[in-house]
C-alpha cells in the first residue's frame, strides 16, 4: 500500500497545468497568471494634479503675494493645451494635466480667491501637490510574475495599464460521478432502503471552491450503466471523481469498468485513514480518474488530500506533494486524541483560539460531524496526545 505522500507525488507527477486561456480581467479573479507581465504605460501617464486648487510657479506663490487667475479652467479630461505665465495661477482639478510653465499646485484652501486673483495664505514647495509621470509605475517595470494570484486590486492595475484581457490557467472541468442503488436526489421522495446523495453536491461544490468547475452524474451499480457514465465523463472532463464502488464488494464496479474503457490503473489504495480504497488512474487520453470511498466523510477527506491538490497545480498554483495544499494548523488539543490503528488518522476537528477538539462522532458515514469540522487532526500509526499535548493539522 502506498503511503500518503507518494500516492499524492505519483498523481501530482501525471498532473500538468491547464491549458491557458486569456480572459477579460473581471473574469480573472482568484486565477492564477501565465506569464510575467510588465508595464505598458508610464504611471501616471503624465504629470497631473493631486488635488483641487491652482497651478502655479512656486517662487511666486509666498505667503500675501497675489496671482492672476488665468481665464480658463483646466479640469481633468482632456489637454487643453495651456500655459502658466509669470504673476499668474491657473485654476485646476484634480487629476488634471499640469499646463506648461507651472511647478507645483496649491490647495485651494491655502488661498483666498478675489475676483480674477487669488491670495496666498501658505506658501507652496516646488512640486507639491503634482503627481509626476511615471511615480507609481514605469513602462516596461515587471508588475506581475507568472505564478502570482489576481486579486481584486492586481486587477485594478493591470486596468490602469489599459490591459483588457490576460493570460491564465484554464480551469479543469471535473466530472463527479456517484454510484449506488440506494441513492437518491434530494429533492425526490425515498422509499424504504433509500438515502439521499450527499457526495453528489458536496464534491460538486467542492471542486468549484478549489477553483475548477464542477458537474456530477450518477450511475447505479450496474456494470453497462456504470460504463456509460463513466465513458461520457471520461470523454468531456479532464477529471474523473467516482464516489463509491471502490471497494471489494460484490457490486462495487467501479475499477473494472475503468479496466474496461481503457483507464489504466496507477494505483489502489493508500495508507491513510479514511482512503485505503482510494483508487487512481489514467486514461490513454490523459483524463486522471480517482475513486474515492463512498461514503461522505471519506470521500471528502480523500478528495481534499488527493484531488484538491490536482485541481489547484491544473490551475497553475505552486503544490508541494509533502502536503496536500490545506491551510497548515497546529494547536494544542483540548481533550484526549489516539490513534489506535496502524494508518494515520484524519480525524475532523474543530480549532478555536488554539484548541483542538474532535468535532463530533469520528464514523465515517457522520456528516454532520464533518460540517462542523474547520479543520482535519492528523495522528500517526499508534499516536496518542495527552490534553494540552501540541497536534498538527490542516484547515479544511
Ligand atoms: P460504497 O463505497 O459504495 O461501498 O459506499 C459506502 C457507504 O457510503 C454506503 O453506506 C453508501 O450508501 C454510502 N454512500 C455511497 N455513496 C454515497 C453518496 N453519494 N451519498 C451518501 N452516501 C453514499
Ligand atoms: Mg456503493
Amino acid at each position: 500500500m502506498l503511503e500518503e505522500s507518494e500516492a499524492r507525488r505519483r498523481i501530482l507527477e501525471l498532473t500538468s497545468p491547464g491549458v491557458v486561456i486569456w480572459v477579460p480581467l473581471e473574469l480573472a479573479l482568484d486565477q492564477v497568471i501565465a506569464q510575467d507581465i510588465t508595464g505598458i504605460i508610464d504611471s501616471p501617464l503624465f504629470d497631473n494634479s493631486a488635488m483641487d486648487g491652482y497651478a502655479l510657479k512656486a517662487h511666486e506663490a509666498t505667503v500675501g503675494s497675489r496671482l492672476r487667475v488665468g481665464p480658463v479652467t483646466q479640469a481633468a479630461g482632456g489637454d487643453l493645451g495651456l500655459r502658466c505665465d509669470s504673476g499668474e495661477a491657473i485654476r485646476i482639478f484634480t487629476g488634471a494635466v499640469i499646463p506648461q510653465g507651472a511647478d507645483a499646485v496649491i490647495m485651494q484652501e491655502d488661498v483666498e480667491r478675489r475676483g480674477d486673483f487669488i491670495e496666498i495664505v501658505e506658501s507652496v514647495a516646488p512640486g507639491e501637490y503634482i503627481r509626476w509621470r511615471g511615480s507609481d509605475v514605469c513602462a516596461g517595470q515587471k508588475l506581475l510574475k507568472r505564478g502570482e494570484i489576481m486579486t481584486p486590486t492586481r486587477i485594478g492595475l493591470l486596468a490602469s495599464q489599459g490591459i483588457a484581457e490576460i493570460p491564465v490557467y484554464g480551469k479543469p472541468l471535473v466530472q463527479i460521478v456517484t454510484t449506488g442503488d440506494e441513492l437518491v436526489e434530494p429533492g425526490a421522495p425515498l422509499i424504504p432502503g433509500e438515502i439521499y446523495d450527499s457526495n453528489a453536491p458536496m464534491l460538486q461544490t467542492a471542486v468549484a471552491r478549489a477553483g475548477g468547475i464542477g458537474a456530477a452524474s450518477h450511475a447505479y451499480d450496474d456494470l453497462t450503466e456504470l460504463k456509460e457514465v463513466l465513458g461520457r465523463a471520461l470523454a468531456a472532463a479532464d477529471m474523473v471523481v467516482i464516489a463509491g464502488g471502490v471497494s471489494v464488494g460484490e457490486r462495487d464496479f467501479v475499477k473494472e469498468a475503468l479496466t474496461e474503457l481503457g483507464v489504466v490503473t496507477e494505483f489502489w489504495r493508500v495508507n491513510v485513514k479514511p482512503g485505503k480504497p482510494f483508487v487512481f488512474g489514467r486514461h490513454p487520453d490523459g483524463t486522471l480518474v480517482f475513486g474515492l470511498p463512498g461514503n461522505p466523510v471519506s470521500a471528502y477527506v480523500t478528495f481534499s488530500l488527493f484531488v484538491m491538490p490536482v485541481i489547484r497545480k491544473m490551475l497553475g498554483h505552486e503544490v508541494d506533494a509533502g502536503s496536500p495544499g490545506l491551510g497548515g494548523l497546529s494547536g494544542v488539543a483540548a481533550e484526549p486524541l489516539s490513534n489506535p490503528g496502524d494508518r494515520p488518522h484524519y480525524l475532523r476537528g474543530v480549532c478555536e483560539g488554539g484548541k483542538i477538539r474532535l468535532s463530533g462522532t469520528q464514523q465515517s458515514h457522520a456528516i454532520f460531524g464533518l460540517s462542523r469540522a474547520n479543520c482535519l487532526i492528523r495522528l500517526g500509526p499508534g499516536e496518542k496526545v495527552e490534553t494540552g499535548g501540541r497536534v498538527s493539522g490542516f484547515a479544511l
